[in-house]
């Protein structure tokens, strides 16, 4: 979920909105400022109403981020660092980056969120008791106080990945002593809510409410997909632990060609002939950079007479370089993060040979085969 939009950041924390919430926002001005104001608080009048709306869709992503603020400031505090917060079409997301380490760190997290909640709809609760008389702070109260119980109430459901869910694991983990039983109860009864929700919404829509229960059919399918991309994420991560960047390197022999070559010779006698599309630049044993076939491309065809490989690489002090002894997943995650194909592998001052992306997957392939045969 990468944000389109930009915010700032709070407490260091990049804060970012995904172009999907556009559409809910739009959606909520409308319901709101075309139907629920003008029916509760006719007085309002339609133009009154629609202005309330958009102010009180804006406060409503400002409590959902308040919320996703609960549960990375509590990550913070625990010692674990958080990577931005993205605001999307159904609600927020805080990637936090690491596992709690303990059951009562995993429910302080968990309950971080929630908590903000409580205090919200408490605040909007007791402003529209104090402001009833004067319905044009009414109604974006009252209405503010029941979103955010629902929201509240929603993220308290016991399947992961909601709140609810991360608090059942905590609890689990607790009771049993064991953080994989805690993981296990999460991931069934996330599958349970998930379905749930896709079986209730189905239900709903045949019933005639069409809208919602599309809606909650879609917000099952995400729980869903995000309950079994971390289940995959943790299989990953507890099969490759001990893996080393040295175990899945040296699959590919990388071709290696000089600096000074031109890019034309490169193509022909290198790309063209032998189907490699990706180079390390080495003058004797001094390594001086990479090359792939996306750098030569973009060089107009006209200068590949002229222009030699130093010109076109990656310059070796650029480039990010892993030791072989670096564990696997670690350099897969600054290959994500950095965006890069490939890493130079090195020991000191030498070089070892180069992990890419195709080296990584080749390996988790064959030891997924090796898997399935055991
Ligand atoms: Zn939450």
């Amino acid at each position: 979920m990468n944000p389109s939009i930009k915010l700032g950041t709070v407490w260091g924390i990049p804060i970012g909105l995904h172009w999907s919430l556009l559409v809910v926002f739009g959606l909520i001005v409308w319901s709101l400022g075309g139907d629920w104001f003008p029916e509760e608080y006719p007085m309002l009048g339609p133009g009154l109403s629609m202005a309330l709306a958009a102010v009180t869709g804006v406060l409503f992503f400002a409590s959902i981020l308040l919320h996703e603020l609960g549960h990375a400031r509590v990550a913070q505090r625990e010692g674990i660092p958080v990577e931005g917060i993205t605001l999307f079409i159904f609600g927020g997301v805080a990637r936090i980056g690491g596992n709690a380490s303990s059951p009562g760190q995993e429910f302080r997290i968990a309950a971080g969120g929630p908590a903000v909640s409580l205090v919200l709809f408490l605040v909007f609760q007791g402003l529209f008791m104090l402001d009833r008389a004067v319905p044009a702070l009414a109604a974006p109260s009252e209405w503010l106080a029941r979103i955010n119980l629902a929201l509240l109430l929603f993220n308290l459901i016991p399947g992961y990945p909601l709140d609810g869910g991360r608090i059942l694991r905590a609890a689990v983990w607790r009771i049993s002593g064991n953080e994989a039983t805690g993981w296990k109860a999460a991931t069934i009864s996330g599958q349970i809510v998930s379905l749930g929700l896709i079986a209730f919404g189905i239900f709903q829509a045949i019933g005639g409410d069409v809208t919602g229960g599309i809606w909650l059919v879609f917000i099952g399918w995400f729980l869903q997909n995000a309950a079994a991309s971390e289940s995959a994420a943790r299989t990953m991560q507890s099969q490759l632990s001990g893996v080393t960047v040295a175990d899945a390197m040296g699959v590919v022999d990388e071709p290696r060609v000089p600096s000074r070559l031109y890019l034309r010779q490169l193509v022909d006698d290198y790309v063209l002939a032998r189907g490699d599309d990706f180079f390390l630049v080495v003058d004797g044993d001094l390594p001086r950079g990479v090359i792939t076939l996306a750098d030569v491309s973009r060089v107009p065809k006209e200068r590949w007479d002229w222009a030699t490989v130093a010109e076109v690489m990656t310059p070796w002090p650029r480039l990010v370089r892993v030791a072989p002894e670096t564990s696997l997943l670690d350099a897969m995650r600054q290959m994500e993060e950095g965006g890069f194909g490939q890493m130079p592998v090195v020991r000191g001052d030498a070089l070892l040979g180069l992990l890419t992306r195709e080296e990584v997957l080749r390996y988790l392939r064959v030891r997924a085969g090796l898997g399935a045969t055991a």
